[in-house]
Parts: structure tokens; C-alpha cells; sequence
């Protein structure tokens, strides 16, 4: 399948599986000698199928939301604790890829925030930084890790800047392009995908999100394929199942509150067909202890969180099957999956693709 779900946030005391897809972050797991080795300790427990090694570019944004001073020092190291200051260059997300060996890396990027309407001038600032670091990113690869795959981070928030920002990575080499998930909508993400499809580029990684509208549209566009891979990745099992002890959906992967206060109806029945789930009665969730709660909500929504993904690319050989497929789901009230739907249909005829 040309269709996978990395997760986030897994660490030696919360991972849902052994074999599974890890995203790693250049900053929390490769900045210092101790992130890097525990986080070797952490590859070699689970033996994960790929990592991707993000960037840390959502440690800037975190940064420059918090009004911290970004520097950017090769020499000095990531200030990974300090209050005031964060320190990030290509290099350092290059040393954490020759120390962790990832499957494939992104290039260092400095996110757009998330705002509503336009803001040209955010994008004007950070583009000529984005291309400097993607291709920097992209020429220490070529010489420490040739054999790490390489992801760029698009930058943009509407169609235009997300052309500008192609053209400026004209003649650089790298394997796909990650779409960060803060500034898209379906009806973008399908526009993007569209255009990344005429631009033959061979991997796109859908970043920070595997909500069923998007989980949707990606595992479409990896069914017809346009693309030799389509992976995304999120934290919401972790989110979920930990913070809040949130059931999600073995249909559609929306959440429901399970604690001790839930009123449950004697009928309802927990239908899921995880192997976490195996005799276990919503009651029985409700009234576990919360650190075993946690972890069981941890281990059930990483695990449905894969299987809707490969339920959905199994049934997207048209859209009309796709269609239909998300609707019985539940997902009518939906209005991100109507949109995402109503935009396929749209781009589907606009270009006409689909090889059903
Ligand atoms: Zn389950």
C-alpha cells in the first residue's frame, strides 16, 4: 500500500505498538547527547517499519508564538531548556539525522502561523529563509546522508505562494514535499495535491494531521496513484488516549469522553475489533484506572487510526465508492468530509483524473 500513518509524540513510556511508523523530531530527540540516546534506545525497543525525522520547524513556531529570540548558530548548540531563546540551523537537524538514521528527514523550515486572511507579508519574510534553509538542508544531505530521503515543508497560504514556493525549489533534489496541516483546508489540500501531481513529485507527507476529511482526500489521491507514497502523520492517539481519555471512533475516528462521569446506555456496544478491544465493554473503559485507561486509549486510537486509513484507501477506487464509504461512516454531520467530498468531485472534473 502507497498509503501510511506515521505516529507522533511516541516515546519509551508511550508507544501504541512495536513495528509501527515514528515521526522523530530533530529537536526533542536529536539536540542533545542524552534526546539522541534515548531515543536510540527507543528505535531499537520498537523497531519501527520508517521513521521521518521532522525538522523542528513547529519548535520555532512554538518559539516565535511564545515571543522567544530564534537564532541561527550552527556553533552553538539548540538551547533546547532556555526560556528565552531557540537556536536551530540546517546542521543541526543534519547532525540529528546522521545520529538517528531516519528513514527519510524534513528540511529545517520557519512555519507560517496560523492566521485567518491573508498575510502576504509573513509570507514574503519567511520565504527567502525557507528556500536558503531547504537548500541548505538539501546540499549537507546530498554530502552526510545521501541515502535519507528528503522531505521540503511547503510554506504557503493560498495557491499562488504555494507555486512561488515550487518554482524556488527548482533544480534542487529531493524525495516529496510535506504539507504542513495549520494553514490548509480540504478544498487546498486537494488543489495542492493536484499541482504536486503535475509536478511529478514522487512522496507527499501530509504533516500534523490524520483527520478523517483529510485522511479521506489522501488516501484517494494515493489509491489512483498519483504519487509512489502518501503518508501523514499526528498526535491525536497520543492526545487522545493520555490528556483526556478520548475513545476515538473505530468508524470515523471522532472522539468521545470515557471516564467514570459518561453515561453509557446499556446497549451500546463497543463494536471495535481492535485487539485492545478484545472484551473490553465501554463500562469496563469508563470505570479502569486512569493510568491503564490512558494506555489502553493510547494503544486503541494508534490502532484505528491505521485501520481507517487502510479502510478508506481500500474504498477509494472511485470517488464514488469513497464517497458513499465516508458518508456510511457517520460522517454526514461532518462538514470537513462534505467539503473535501464536494472539492474531489470538483477538482475530479477539472482534470479529469481518476483510472478507477
Ligand atoms: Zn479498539
Amino acid at each position: 500500500m502507497s498509503f501510511e500513518i506515521f505516529h507522533a509524540a511516541v516515546s519509551q513510556r508511550n508507544y501504541p505498538e512495536k513495528n509501527i511508523n515514528i515521526l522523530l523530531n530533530a529537536v526533542e530527540n536529536g539536540a542533545t547527547d542524552s534526546g539522541v540516546s534515548a531515543t536510540r534506545n527507543l528505535l531499537q525497543m520498537i523497531k519501527p517499519r520508517s521513521t521521518i525525522l521532522d525538522s523542528g520547524g513547529s519548535t520555532i513556531h512554538a518559539a516565535e508564538k511564545a515571543g522567544k529570540v530564534i537564532l541561527s548558530d550552527p556553533d552553538l548548540s539548540v538551547y533546547k531548556s532556555d526560556e528565552t531563546k531557540l537556536n536551530l540551523t540546517p546542521e543541526h537537524v543534519i547532525r540529528a539525522a546522521v545520529a538517528l538514521k531516519p528513514t527519510a528527514m524534513v528540511s529545517l523550515d520557519w512555519p507560517l502561523q496560523k492566521r485567518n486572511g491573508e498575510r502576504d507579508d509573513e509570507f514574503r519574510k519567511k520565504l527567502p529563509v525557507n528556500l536558503d534553509w531547504a537548500k541548505e538542508t538539501a546540499r549537507l544531505r546530498q554530502k552526510y546522508v545521501p541515502e535519507i530521503r528528503l522531505l521540503i515543508p511547503v510554506q504557503a497560504r493560498d495557491l499562488d505562494q504555494f507555486e512561488e514556493f515550487m518554482e524556488g525549489l527548482s533544480g534542487l533534489a529531493f524525495t516529496g514535499v510535506s504539507l504542513p496541516h495549520r494553514n490548509l483546508t480540504p478544498e487546498l489540500l486537494i488543489q495542492y495535491l493536484v499541482r504536486l501531481w503535475q509536478l511529478r513529485v514522487p512522496w507527499v507527507h501530509i504533516l500534523g494531521t490524520t483527520c478523517f476529511a483529510y485522511l479521506g482526500i489522501a488516501a484517494y489521491f494515493a489509491r489512483q496513484e498519483f504519487f509512489k507514497m502518501v503518508t501523514m502523520d499526528s498526535t491525536t492517539w497520543f492526545v487522545n488516549g493520555n490528556r483526556a481519555s478520548s475513545f476515538m471512533s473505530p468508524h470515523n475516528l471522532l472522539r468521545c469522553n470515557i471516564n467514570e462521569d459518561t453515561w453509557i446506555p446499556e446497549s451500546l456496544r463497543n463494536d471495535c475489533s481492535c485487539p485492545f478491544c478484545r472484551n473490553v465493554s465501554f463500562q469496563d473503559m469508563a470505570f479502569a484506572r486512569y493510568s491503564s485507561r490512558s494506555v489502553f486509549l493510547c494503544c486503541h486510537n494508534a490502532w484505528v487510526t491505521e485501520m481507517v486509513a487502510r479502510q478508506l484507501y481500500k474504498n477509494a477506487k472511485t470517488l464514488e465508492q469513497l464517497t458513499t464509504y465516508m458518508m456510511n461512516k457517520k460522517a454526514m454531520n461532518d462538514m470537513k468530509v462534505r467539503k473535501a467530498m464536494d472539492a474531489l468531485f470538483v477538482a475530479q472534473r477539472q482534470y479529469g483524473f481518476e483510472m478507477g
